[in-house]
């Protein structure tokens, strides 16, 4: 099998597994006890939380744990809605369904989408003349882009919402471990983590918010995370997630290269095997994603990826939680001319695990489709 989707998930890390492993046997007390178990567990939750927010510039009380991405957008959308009255949400049409269909489902907020060109680049013109407006506003623009790799300028963004005292939120969840943030440099207040995206466990996540700005907690509960979110902590898997962390942002620079290689290979054997494929989305995207539509038959595109996995390869449509739908990506959707877009398109995503083989491979499966 060839897994060339690492942009839905990633395989854990076997140090991961190993320090995950040896925590469940011996760290399973409940972190609000108070009995010297209880202070076991909570005291790996603290060392967890100080290494990932030394690894992004941020302080301890910065960072908040949760069950994923989703839960961590949904906390800072509707916080910031409630506790900051926020008006107004600027955005694009092409973010995670996390975000557009919470959005979607917010009453008496005005949204506005920032136009993006037809290679995805966001029109950060239209950005600072909406912020001009003076309306009390929440800014969602992802950092790297789940289906087209397209990189958001997260300083020039940071910069134009505490010019105009708008809140920054950026989806993180595919730049994490991958590209180099630091919010002491960067100047966002918010952004998150998904830790089964950077070789860490599923269903474990963080956000990061600055420690001026106030957020309540959805859940009601317990008092666990300072209050901000009830529910006894996933201990195992916040330390999992700390130490994939680590490990990601100790190998990024080597990474990042290995991986801008593996995507230059990959574009020129398909350019050369199937020469009128189209790249989409931006030249300068990030390493790990490749996003392409093929010169197949239109009948093929519903179809591709199941023929993929029948020849052994995994990739993906677009994103994962969508790809059991027949319809096109709604991020080719604004990109791509009609014609376009009833060609196959698919989304292969690398991790350090790949190889130049897996291409090849990939190549001889779309040569049989
Ligand atoms: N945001 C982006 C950009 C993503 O790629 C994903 C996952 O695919 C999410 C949010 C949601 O992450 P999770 O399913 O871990 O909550």
């Amino acid at each position: 099998m060839v897994y060339l989707d690492n942009a839905s998930t990633t395989a854990v890390h076997p140090e991961v597994i190993q320090l995950m492993t040896e925590q469940m046997n011996q760290v399973w007390g409940n972190p609000s006890s108070t009995h010297s178990l209880g202070r076991q567990a909570k005291s790996a939750i603290e060392s967890a939380r100080k290494t990932i927010a030394k690894l992004i510039g941020a302080s301890s009380n910065e960072i908040i744990f949760t069950s994923g991405a989703t839960e961590a957008l949904h906390t800072i959308i509707h916080g910031c809605i409630e506790h900051h009255h926020i008006q107004r949400i600027i955005t694009t049409k092409i973010e995670h369904h996390a975000v557009l269909d919470t959005i979607q489902s917010l009453k008496h907020v005005e949204v506005n989408y920032l136009s993006v060109s037809d290679s995805g680049e966001i029109n950060y013109n239209e950005l600072e003349k909406k912020l001009q407006e003076n309306i009390p506003t929440l800014v969602c623009l992802m950092h790297v882009n789940n289906e087209i790799g397209n990189i958001t300028d997260l300083k020039k963004v940071s910069h134009w919402c505490a010019q105009y005292q708008a809140l920054f939120l950026s989806d993180t969840v595919q730049s994490l471990g991958k590209e180099i943030i630091d919010v002491s440099e960067v100047g966002v207040d918010f952004l998150i983590g998904s830790a089964h995206k950077f070789h860490g466990p599923k269903g474990i996540g963080f956000y990061y918010k600055k420690k001026t700005l106030g957020l309540p907690s959805v859940f009601k509960g317990g008092d666990q995370e300072k209050g901000l979110r009830a529910g006894t902590e996933n201990t195992f898997a916040i330390v999992g997630m700390a130490k994939a962390l680590e490990i990601a942002i100790k190998n990024l620079a080597q990474n990042q290269t290995y991986l801008f290689e593996l995507k230059e290979y990959a574009k020129s054997e398909l350019l050369e095997k199937f020469p009128e494929t189209i790249i989409n989305g931006s030249s300068d995207a990030a390493s790990h994603i490749l996003n392409i539509t093929l010169p197949l038959d239109d009948s093929k595109a519903s179809m591709i990826v199941f023929l993929l996995d029948m020849n052994g390869i995994c990739v993906s449509r677009g994103s994962a939680c969508q790809s059991g739908s027949s319809k096109p990506s709604h991020v080719l959707q604004e990109i791509l001319p009609d014609n376009l877009l009833k060609k196959p398109s698919i989304r292969i995503s690398f991790s350090y695990l790949n190889t130049k083989n897996d291409i090849d491979e990939l190549i001889i499966a779309l040569q049989k489709i």
